[in-house]
């Protein structure tokens, strides 16, 4: 804090409007505006998501979506193929990942043999 009370007053007043705190209220300003200039359809709608599956990625409601959890991440999906081979996807690219970083892939205790 001593070394962002030394910066010029200016400064200080710019980082402060950056505060997170703001966030909240400043969403509700969006929302507002967005209500009042008919632009509803901008606002992010958190019921929709991707389908994780790289090669499919179609928009899915998450209520009807397959839900799986790989490595503490939930991972929506289509239906139970886009499951099965999304989620041997995502386990080859942690895996991938591993090798690249030098431990053989030992990061996970992955379902999918190599
Ligand atoms: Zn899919």
């Amino acid at each position: 804090m001593e070394i962002f009370n030394r910066l010029p007053r200016e400064v200080r007043v710019l980082v402060n409007t950056f505060s997170v705190e703001h966030r909240p209220n400043l969403e509700k300003v969006h929302v507002d505006l967005f209500h009042k200039f008919g632009m509803d359809e901008l606002l992010y709608d958190n019921s929709w998501t991707y389908c994780a599956n790289d090669m499919c990625e179609r928009e899915i409601l998450k209520d009807e979506s397959v839900m799986s959890t790989i490595m503490d991440y939930e991972h929506h999906f289509c239906n139970d193929e886009c499951e099965s081979y999304g989620s041997w996807s995502i386990w080859y690219d942690y895996r991938k990942y591993g090798r690249t970083q030098g431990n053989q892939g030992s990061i996970i205790n992955h379902p999918f043999p190599l």
